[in-house]
């Protein structure tokens, strides 16, 4: 089957990733065409009065590559260059991260393109509520959750969730993850990715025969994830030597009092003009030394026209998808460890899991729980996905893929066909 409709970059490289995987696995033919292709795909649009008084349509997608292994999970994104490839090629990786980690899930993935910066708040949260009714025949406790992405966050959740609510007549906490506390979010969940990506982190130095103290760090991107990495990377005694938003980065080779930069973040919106740093270009900062790169915006950062000039030694990839396949052969050349992103991000779906069971029973636990039950299952996702690159002589990436999609299969194929 031919489908130009899901043609963009990133699908062509997913569906690569799986192609290359698939000879490796040595994947029956016809198993291999069904995970070529997403389950299902809604197409919608989303018409907005804006404060202009001016009607306005955005376009929104939301996808299941696959419900295999259970319910579909995978953010939501607003951002002006999202597209139906795009969204499906995520809702595919969502699915391999989910089974690398072990998680009843198939992946799925939502988006709106709209950049929300520029929408005022009554704005976004009709864009929220009206998108939430248009996809509201794909979503539910026990058939697809969504949770934050690139562009949205804890409020968008509790319209999501609110607006899911209205039309069922109750509270049903369980269609979302990355709610606030108040109405059913988890402790800890705010901090999930971030979190997550310090303990691969933490795996990844240990094996190679370091410590996290002291080793300099650079982050690209301080939302949700980068924001929380850098903190927590800092609180564990790293260095971290620059930092940036989408309004450009900032540089000072002794290091940033994060706190101090979160708090010059709440007050003018960006990293940019902290006081005692140098402007950098995003750009800039990709090439810049240091010990540990961390991309936590969005995609393609590193490609082959910067890969060579990429000076960490480590790569631990919070954004989905910030390594081009061709960057990829080039840090691998070079030595550089790149933690892939169904192993690095996977923080983020895990305590979303926990969210969604908590929710589901309506027993909450305390943060110290989820934590350490993070930890455990990072680690142990980790330790697979190291042995397995070392039994198969593959980087990390080739082996987080050879072991989500492994999963993956083996659930069409003890399922079988229908009808
Ligand atoms: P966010 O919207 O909270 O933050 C994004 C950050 O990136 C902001 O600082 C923004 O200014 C910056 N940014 C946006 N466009 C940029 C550009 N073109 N160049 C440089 N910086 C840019 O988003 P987030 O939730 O932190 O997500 C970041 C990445 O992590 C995304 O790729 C997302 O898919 C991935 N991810 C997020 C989660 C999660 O739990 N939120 C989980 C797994 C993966």
């Amino acid at each position: 089957m031919d489908n130009p409709e899901f043609d963009s970059h990133l699908f062509r490289t997913t569906r690569a990733q799986l192609d290359q995987v698939a000879i490796r696995l040595g994947l029956e033919s016809d198993i291999h065409e069904r995970l070529r292709y997403p389950r299902r795909a809604l197409v919608v649009s989303v018409p907005i009065l804006m404060d202009s008084g001016k009607t306005e349509v955005f376009q929104g997608y939301r996808v299941h590559h696959s419900t295999v292994l259970g319910p579909t999970k995978g953010g939501l994104r607003y951002a002006d260059d999202v597209n139906l490839g795009e969204v499906t090629a995520l809702a595919m990786l969502m699915s391999w991260k989910c089974a690398l980690i072990g998680l009843p899930y198939g992946g799925a993935k939502g988006g709106v393109r709209v950049n929300p910066r520029s929408l005022s708040r009554r704005e976004l949260e009709h864009l929220t509520r009206r998108y939430t009714t248009e996809i509201m025949l794909l979503i539910g406790p026990d058939l697809d959750i969504p949770a934050p992405d690139l562009g949205t966050d804890e409020q968008t959740m509790a319209w999501m969730m609110d607006t899911y609510s209205m039309t069922q007549g109750k509270s049903v906490p369980g269609v979302v993850t990355g709610k606030p506390l108040i109405v059913g979010g988890s402790a800890g969940r705010r901090e999930a990715t971030g979190r997550g990506i310090v303990y691969a982190l933490y795996q990844a130095t240990r094996r190679l025969g370091q410590s996290l103290q002291g080793l300099t760090v650079v982050v690209q991107g301080f939302g949700n994830v980068g924001s929380v990495a850098a903190r927590l990377l800092w609180r564990e005694g790293c260095v971290v030597i620059g930092v940036s938003d989408v309004q450009g980065g900032i540089w000072n080779p002794h290091g940033l009092d994060i706190r101090q930069l979160e708090a010059h973040v709440a007050e003018s919106g960006s990293v940019t003009g902290f006081p005692g740093t140098e402007p950098v270009s995003n750009a800039e900062l990709i090439e810049r030394p240091c010990d540990v790169l961390v991309p936590a915006a969005v995609g393609s950062q590193i490609r082959e026209d910067n890969a060579d000039r990429v000076r960490a030694t480590i790569v631990a990839e919070g954004a989905n998808g910030p390594t081009t396949p061709q960057a990829d052969a080039i840090l691998r050349d070079r030595g550089v460890t790149v933690i892939p992103d169904i192993l690095a991000n996977a923080g983020g779906v895990i305590v979303s899991y926990f969210e969604w069971v908590q929710g589901l029973q309506y027993y909450f636990w305390r943060e110290s729980e989820i934590t350490s039950r993070l930890q455990e299952v990072m680690t142990r996702a980790f330790n697979r996905v190291w042995a397995l690159g070392a039994k198969e002589g593959t980087d990390l990436r080739t082996a987080a893929l050879m072991e989500g999609v492994r999963r993956v299969a083996e659930g069409y194929r003890v399922r079988g066909l229908y009808p």
